[in-house]
């Protein structure tokens, strides 16, 4: 028995043509799994899925905004007509935008909420008749550090990725009887093109977060690999709800 091994398993990454999504996409496919990867870009779509095909991976990708229901059933359609099924949903897509509270417009605030929130929510709901259909399913969202901690410039942001925890449970809890997983994982500071923006705007970013992080170091898109195959695979079928932290220890230092 191999716990671990998703061959003949179907996985969609949205945001998977880069940073995070990208790393967990090749933990996939390492693991066996054949990957849809989905995001706006189609030009990184197309780069991230030549670099898994040479990897020996069978990978295709459609373009999608999460924002909007339309485009996250169509992407879920594209999964089952061009792989055959849907498996596993790793509801990755994110936007950052650091701003403090009394700056925030509208516009801004509804867009972070769209994408890192209202995105996950409706994913899982397309996803969903096509895992039921198959008789199981796993899902893994992406929620952050600020998931739990607050800062003055991630009102929005923060407000989503904890938004993304208390979802998790929802869906873990009504669709646990349909034998689907629903987890979050709350990366810590990982080095993506995300961090790279908000390093270009906080000074000391880099090094404060090396200071607070016991393991001594940045994380990696590939640190994410592992926790996506396990969230994936059937030696996790008895944990639901729950939210696991990849940080280098980052939340637990006091
Ligand atoms: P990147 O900016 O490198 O990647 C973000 C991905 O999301 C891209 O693939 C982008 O592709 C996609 N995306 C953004 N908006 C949309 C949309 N509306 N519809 C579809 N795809 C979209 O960031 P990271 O890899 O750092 O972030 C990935 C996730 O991890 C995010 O949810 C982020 O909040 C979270 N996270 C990151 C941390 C870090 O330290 N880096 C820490 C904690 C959480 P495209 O532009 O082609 O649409």
């Amino acid at each position: 028995m191999d716990l671990f091994d998703l061959s003949d398993r179907v996985a969609l990454v949205t945001g998977g043509n880069g940073g995070i999504g990208f790393g967990m996409a090749e933990g996939l496919a390492a693991a066996g799994a054949a990957v849809m990867i989905a995001g706006r870009d189609e030009s990184k779509n197309e780069a991230a899925i030549r670099a898994l095909r040479q990897a020996g991976a069978k990978a295709e990708s459609v373009p999608v905004d999460v924002a909007d229901e339309m485009s996250c059933r169509n992407m879920v359609a594209a999964t089952v007509a061009t792989l055959g099924r849907l498996d596993i949903l790793v509801n990755n897509a994110g936007i950052g935008g650091g701003k403090r509270p009394e700056e925030f417009a509208l516009s801004e605030w509804n867009a972070i909420l769209a994408t890192n929130l209202t995105g996950v929510f409706l994913t899982a709901q397309a996803a969903y008749p096509e895992m039921k259909r198959l008789g199981g399913g796993k899902i893994i969202n992406i929620g952050s550090m600020f998931s739990v901690f607050g800062g003055p410039f991630v009102a929005a942001y923060g407000a989503s990725k904890g938004g993304v925890v208390q979802l998790t449970k929802s869906l873990a809890t009504a669709w646990a009887a349909d034998n689907i997983q629903v987890n979050a994982v709350l990366p810590g500071w990982i080095d993506t093109d995300l961090t790279r923006r908000a390093r270009g705007r906080v000074p000391d970013l880099y090094e404060n977060v090396l200071r607070r992080t016991p393991a001594g170091r940045w994380g990696t898109p590939r640190d994410l690999a592992g926790i996506a195959v396990f969230l994936a695979s059937t030696g996790s079928d008895f944990i639901t709800g729950a939210t696991i932290a990849v940080d280098g220890g980052f939340a637990i230092q006091g």
